[in-house]
């Protein structure tokens, strides 16, 4: 038996998953594995968009939280692990990556997206060897794979889907289902390892510890002679730095229909060097991974020479050269109406959808091609016959005017307004202000002016791009907290209402006022007629949050209101909010939370660029603004949404 031996050569290192799974302790336990649990604090968000495929995303997160685990640990638990185990599960269907639900409703268009097709689940797995060198600092190896199974799911009706989603087994799983568990009743076949579609691919694990372990044995013997080389004589002789000038080791022979590889993230000048390349592979696209010796290499090369950069790494940088290719080819279909026209009229050909949206032919196929290649569309050719095209389920669920979670009109204020202040993005940063007047020929100030009150067009477009994204984002941050004790809310700047009528569907007892500018609230009517019930708890008052008097509440709803203004501004405002507040009063803030070292998300960071007066904050500097006015931060929830939400209490 290959894989005990394997698991054999981790007995007396310390070993740690950074994973709260049960099902993945459960899958290494019953291998006989001996570990740690530290779950990683390494928070889910990075930018899907970067990545080319869903494995370099699955792959990417595990590293994080492997990495994450494996640094704090030294400081927080006050010891070095030998090796850190990260791994992260995703679904794959339609080109859309599905994680865990957010909630029932999420659970649901989630299972319906899988219900009667194949879809592929992917487990990116990273294990971080920790090398603890004599001035105590650690170089960190790592070793990164990902498996994929197909999972065909039967025809699911609705009754079934929402008795399963009651059952409450989706919530905490990639793409909603457990295949242990109840979920497998939903599955006809599977193609590849089980285990990886639980959670964990354990054979693909055992074959890359046997890799490291076995098949390597001057590998791992450098290895070893590393971890000793501050007592050792003898090691000497293969110090880090001899490593660190080896050539980089190929692996890559023994036909493993898997994909591997290994790279190093050096925190110190000496730096293990061994790599393990990726060598594309078989008919299906799968990779091949060879075994040759570390020593067959040729001569020595230095690190940064001759190394060939991970495709991964190539990928990231091309995607972000081109992503506002991606970003105008959505906002351009969406302009020209293609996912509307095809929503309606699903399984058009080319020239059809030329004539519909009144556009050359040319140009509608390399659109329509380019949308089908950023998972927008699908295209299907039946022999003999020209493509015709359809809106994929992202399209679906988000580009229709009419789509239940609609961007459209935020996506066309992003072209509109968004667009032209980055095209002006050098001189943005040149001078630290925003671009109104290069980018629309007016300064800020009277753009604002025309938005509230020249132009009813602007204003409405205005209006339909933030009801569009509240109505998106509205739900979890209606329900991020209990307020079951809130009876009166005001959402200050709250638009629409469309994060008041969320907040008055999550809390019966609740009546919401929705404070807005007068121009704003004079046009609710058409948001309350064509989108909302009415809702005699949902009522509007007209004024200016700085100068007028704030109606009374027991809860403030501060939603994507603070990071527009300075800090001066913001203590205008909160002053007047605690003013209005008793002890026991709320205030719901809501906004994308920076890291507190500022290091992401980068959807902050990239709307900072806009150099608005305001500024991008983290949650304890919200925290401390509020504070200086007599709250308390009571609770913080990244909500792995567009908007993470803080609740603070007035002491
Ligand atoms: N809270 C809503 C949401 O999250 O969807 C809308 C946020 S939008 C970025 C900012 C809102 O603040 C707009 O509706 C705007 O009209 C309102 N606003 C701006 N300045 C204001 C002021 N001085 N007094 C009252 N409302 C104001």
């Amino acid at each position: 038996m290959v894989l005990n031996p394997v698991i054999s050569k981790l007995v007396g290192k310390l070993v740690v998953l950074a994973s709260a799974s049960p099902r993945r302790q459960d899958i290494l336990r019953n291998a006989g594995l001996r570990f740690e649990v530290v779950p990683s604090w390494f928070k889910e968000t990075l930018d899907k968009r970067l990545f080319k495929a869903p494995h370099e995303y699955a792959v990417e997160t595990a590293k994080q939280k492997a990495l994450e685990v494996a640094r704090r640990m030294p400081f927080k638990h006050l010891k070095t692990p030998d090796i850190v185990i990260g791994a992260d599960t995703i679904v794959t269907v339609d080109g859309l990556i599905l994680e865990k639900p957010a909630d029932k409703d999420d659970a649901y268009r989630m299972l319906s997206s899988l219900s009667g097709k194949m879809h592929s689940v992917f487990t990116g797995v990273v294990i971080v060897l920790c090398h603890k060198k004599e001035d105590d600092k650690v170089n960190y190896q790592l070793i990164e794979f990902y498996e994929e199974t197909k999972v065909k799911f039967a025809d699911l009706s609705q009754d079934l889907l929402w008795e399963y989603i009651n059952s409450g087994e989706p919530m905490d799983k990639a793409g909603g289902y457990g295949i242990q568990a109840l979920g497998g009743m939903f599955v006809e076949y599977v193609h590849g390892d089980f285990l990886n579609v639980v959670g964990f691919p354990l054979n693909h694990f055992c074959k890359q510890l046997d890799l490291i372990y076995n098949s390597l044995p001057s590998c791992e013997q450098k290895m070893a002679s590393v971890n000793q080389a501050p007592n050792d004589q003898d090691a000497s002789t293969v110090k880090p730095q001899d490593l660190s000038n080896n050539p980089s080791v190929s692996l890559s022979a023994s036909p493993v229909k898997r994909k591997g590889g290994r790279m190093e993230v050096g925190e110190s000048s000496q730096q293990l060097t061994n790599s393990l390349s990726k060598h594309s592979g078989d008919s299906q696209g799968s990779e091949h991974m060879s075994l040759q010796n570390i020593t067959s290499r040729g001569r020595a090369v230095s690190v940064g020479e001759n190394t060939v950069p991970k495709n991964g790494d190539l990928q990231r940088i091309i995607t972000l050269m081109d992503g506002f290719r991606s970003s105008k080819a959505l906002f351009t279909a969406s302009k020209m109406g293609v996912f509307d026209l095809l929503q309606k009229s699903p399984g058009l050909e080319a020239a059809r959808v030329a004539a519909e949206i009144q556009a050359s032919l040319k140009g509608t196929q390399s659109l329509l091609e380019a949308c089908v290649s950023l998972g927008l569309l699908t295209s299907s050719e039946k022999s003999h016959q020209k493509p015709v095209y359809k809106n994929s389920t992202l399209a679906a669920q988000f580009l229709g005017s009419d789509s239940p979670f609609s961007l459209h009109s935020y996506i066309l204020h992003t072209d509109n307004v968004v667009w032209p202040l980055f095209s002006h993005l050098e001189n943005a940063v040149r001078e630290g202000i925003n671009q109104h007047e290069q980018a629309f020929g007016k300064k800020a100030q009277d753009l604002f002016q025309d938005t509230y009150y020249d132009s009813q067009a602007l204003k409405l477009r205005f209006m339909n791009a933030m009801h569009s994204i509240a109505k998106v984002t509205g739900k979890a941050v209606a329900t991020a907290f209990d307020l079951s004790t809130y009876k009166t809310a005001c959402d200050l700047g709250g638009c629409t209402g469309a994060i008041a009528h969320e907040l008055t569907k999550a809390n019966p007892q609740m009546s919401v006022i929705v404070f807005d500018l007068a121009a704003v609230v004079e046009m609710r009517e058409r948001f309350q007629l064509k989108h909302m019930d009415t809702d005699s708890r949902v009522s509007f008052v007209a004024g200016d949050f700085f100068k007028d008097d704030l109606p009374k509440a027991d809860l403030y709803v501060l939603a994507r209101i603070l990071h527009d203004w300075s800090d001066e501004k913001v203590d205008i405002l909160l002053k007047k909010i605690a003013e209005r507040c008793t002890p026991g009063c709320g205030v719901l803030l809501s906004e994308i939370f920076l890291n507190e070292d500022r290091s992401g998300p980068s959807r902050g960071l990239l709307q900072a660029l806009s150099m608005s007066p305001g500024r991008q904050r983290s949650a304890q500097e919200y925290s401390s603004l509020l504070e200086r006015h007599g709250f308390t931060t009571k609770d913080i929830k990244y909500t792995d949404n567009l908007l993470d939400a803080m609740l603070c209490l007035k002491v």
